[in-house]
């Protein structure tokens, strides 16, 4: 699968998969929620409560796409926490249904949703062999608003890069899991790139791939030009190739040296260094934002 949201014709969408309402433990009722996200911009929003579908064809959209979402909890990790399921394009209310086991609480989700991913793997302390023990699921949570802000457990790349280095070349979605008891909103979102905003086309372009994770930084390009990758940005402090094998991938940073601290729009970054091997570009600007592509291919 290509994951290449910039070698597609499209718009940008800037967009939330995963908050809470007061159908579960949210603080605000479905309505409110929808009315802050659109208010502050969003084009795309999933309500996504503990257990159960709110369902958007109850709600006022204000101009935005709801995906239907629920997070569904099953098994246990080896550290004892349960998976949280973070499930999108539900096709109908979710049964109480007990799911022992991962995979059991994966098959069960994948029969009532679209799209499944793994929520938060580092607040819910999961391991490399919890998240290899179980198979279909289509991505996982690299950064989570209200678990960084709650207690500062919110990013789990290490996860991520652990799944790649293991061939499960996955996307990951950057969320605010948002409950609104503090205030957990506007951390992290995916720009998502689609041909036009209704409900079909950003689930066409979940499915694809075609997005980047961020807590505000742009990407604008990402592009192989003789042997290196150009990344076109807003104004980052350090561009990165991150290559999940041992001693490899490359950062801005090693070459700037402390002479030229300005802010880049553009980097280049060898495409060697990935080896034929995947790799994924991390943007971080000057106040310390990120923003992560989905693994792309070097060969
Ligand atoms: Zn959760
Ligand atoms: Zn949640």
């Amino acid at each position: 699968m290509n994951m290449n949201p910039f070698a597609v014709q499209g718009n940008w969408y800037r967009g939330n998969l995963h908050t809470h309402t007061t159908n579960s433990d949210g603080r605000y009722s479905p309505q409110s929620t929808v009315d802050v996200y659109a208010q502050a911009g969003y084009d795309f929003l999933a309500l996504a409560d503990h257990g159960r579908l709110t369902n958007p064809a109850d709600l006022d959209h204000r101009g935005m796409v709801l995906v239907p979402a629920a997070e569904l909890n099953g098994g246990r990790g080896e550290l004892g926490q349960s998976f949280h399921l973070l499930c999108l394009g539900m096709r109908r209310e979710p049964e109480r249904v007990e799911t022992p086991s991962a995979q059991e609480a994966l098959d069960y989700a994948r029969s009532v949703a679209e799209l499944v991913f793994v929520a938060h793997p580092y607040w819910s302390s999961h391991t490399p062999k919890d998240l290899m023990a179980f198979d279909g699921y289509d991505g996982i949570e690299v950064f989570n608003t209200t678990c960084q802000r709650g207690i500062g457990r919110g990013y789990s790349e290490p996860h991520w890069d652990d799944l790649l280095a293991r061939g499960r070349i996955l996307p990951a979605i950057a969320v605010d899991d948002a409950h609104f008891g503090y205030w957990d909103f506007g951390g992290g979102w995916i720009m998502l790139r689609a041909p036009q905003l209704d409900l079909d086309s950003v689930m066409a372009a979940l499915k694809a791939g075609h997005y980047y994770a961020t807590q505000g930084p742009e990407i604008k390009d990402v592009a192989v030009v003789d042997g290196w990758v150009k990344v076109v940005c807003s104004p980052a402090r350090t561009v990165a190739m991150v290559v999940p094998a041992p001693g490899r991938g490359w950062t801005t940073d090693r070459v700037r040296r402390g002479k030229d601290e300005s802010p880049m729009t553009e980097a280049y970054v060898p495409l060697s260094e990935a080896r034929g091997g995947v790799f994924r570009i991390e943007v971080i600007d000057e106040h310390g934002r990120r923003a992560w592509t989905n693994p792309m291919k070097a060969s």
